[in-house]
């Protein structure tokens, strides 16, 4: 049976590639990219300022989007920022919330499961107030449980910060339970939700998370726009980082005086566009029902992952994966070279440390590959990764790799 919601993805009409690369990025349903279109070709208003009828279409359009975002994650309109991605959304927590909070000798709670995005960060802001970084214990298949958790958090645990659902395994953490620990040692949780956001339904009154980001083209929307939650009474108390047009009140020669967050953390004209079409992009998820797309993903995911594991000459580094993730090598086989096979062959797979260097070093290996699938994929797609698998085991052992 042959997936309908992959006639809404204009890239995969008589697509050539088949695209196992939906962690890096996913693809884009038409209402998408007609959203931005739209915006562009019509109304191309800067927002908040004119008084004339585009201007005010941007502005209504830019925070519906954000309303939209709010309700997406079951959040306050206020405690919506928007950001480039969750990139800038975890790097703004770390600097201005380990500006106001972290203290020499305070610890950040951190896993080896990171995506760089999170840990440099608060690599950055521990470095930069004497603080020290902890790591979760994972247990042996990799993942986090709040007994690891609670058992290295201290006193002066200042922040826990962790990915909801990790990019490399594709593991999810228990949130919800590591919430209460935290909370109770008086320490803020950051989560990485940039991943999870095309893979589970994310609400945070039900995580108690003090802090959440996430990015648009992760999760059927457009590149340069992503979404920092923040507990309202937390964001109030932040500074911003950044200064300039819209996010100040009034302004005098040598002192002003900021708006009220989220607006005084959005400096400059924000990405108007691709707020639009990160509010289209949740119209088509809660259309099609993140339980659809989770359970069309699974399904995928299992089919293809019991055919992989039968060939000999692969090792797979993860099971039970809730983000439809296989990481795994072709044996004595340099992933990059596998990958330049199946690219080849017409399938698309990542080949790297997944900007996840401290997966790798927990595996002992370099770098991997990963196949990622997406509610959208087929599963001739599938056969063709599995059939690209056999052929460059084949061909890489006649080579004598
Ligand atoms: N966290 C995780 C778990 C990710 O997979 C990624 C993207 N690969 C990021 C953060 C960063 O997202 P972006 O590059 O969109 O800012």
């Amino acid at each position: 049976m042959e997936n309908r919601s992959r006639l809404d993805f204009p890239k995969l009409k008589d697509a050539k590639t088949a695209y196992f690369d939906s962690a890096a990025t996913s693809l884009k349903p038409s209402v998408v990219i007609d959203a931005i279109d739209d915006y562009y070709r019509r109304i191309s208003a800067n927002i908040h300022r004119g008084v004339y009828d585009e201007a005010y279409e941007a502005t209504r359009l830019y925070e519906e989007a954000r309303e939209a975002a709010a309700s997406f994650i079951g959040a306050q309109t206020e405690e919506i920022v928007f950001t480039r991605g969750a990139t800038s959304a975890l790097n703004f927590v770390a600097s201005a919330y380990g500006a106001a909070h972290l203290k020499e000798g305070d610890e950040i709670v951190l896993s080896e499961l990171e995506h760089h995005s999170l840990l440099l960060p608060f690599q950055a802001a521990a470095a930069k107030a004497k603080a020290k970084l902890v790591y979760v214990p994972l247990n042996a298949s990799g993942r986090i449980t709040a007994e690891a958790v609670e058992s290295v958090l201290t006193k002066r645990t200042k922040i826990v910060a962790l990915a909801m659902l990790t990019n490399v395994f594709g593991y999810r953490a228990p949130i919800e339970a590591i919430a209460p620990l935290v909370h109770a040692r008086g320490a803020v949780l950051v989560v990485d939700a940039a991943q999870a956001a095309l893979h589970q339904k994310i609400d945070v009154s039900t995580l108690g998370c003090d802090f959440l980001a996430f990015s648009g083209h992760k999760m059927l929307g457009p590149t340069g726009i992503g979404v920092l939650y923040g507990k309202k009474a937390i964001l109030e108390t932040l500074e911003p980082l950044e200064y300039g047009g819209d996010m100040n009140d009034r302004v005098g020669k040598f002192v002003s005086e900021w708006k009220d967050s989220p607006f005084r953390f959005e400096a400059g004209t924000m990405p108007i566009a691709e707020a639009i079409g990160l509010a289209a992009a949740i119209r088509y998820i809660r259309q099609t029902g993140i339980e659809t797309i989770e359970h069309d993903t699974t399904r995928l995911y299992r089919y293809t992952f019991a055919l992989l594991k039968k060939i000999d000459g692969v090792t797979i580094y993860n099971a039970d994966s809730e983000a439809g993730i296989v990481a795994f090598n072709l044996d004595r086989v340099h992933p990059h070279d596998a990958a330049s096979f199946y690219a080849e062959q017409g399938v698309a797979v990542r080949a790297g440390h997944h900007c996840a260097q401290l997966v790798m070093q927990w595996l002992g290996i370099e770098a991997s590959l990963r196949a990622s699938i997406a509610f959208y994929n087929s599963y001739s797609e599938c056969d063709r990764l599995v059939e690209a698998t056999k052929e460059a085991v084949r061909f890489f052992q006649r080579v004598g790799f």
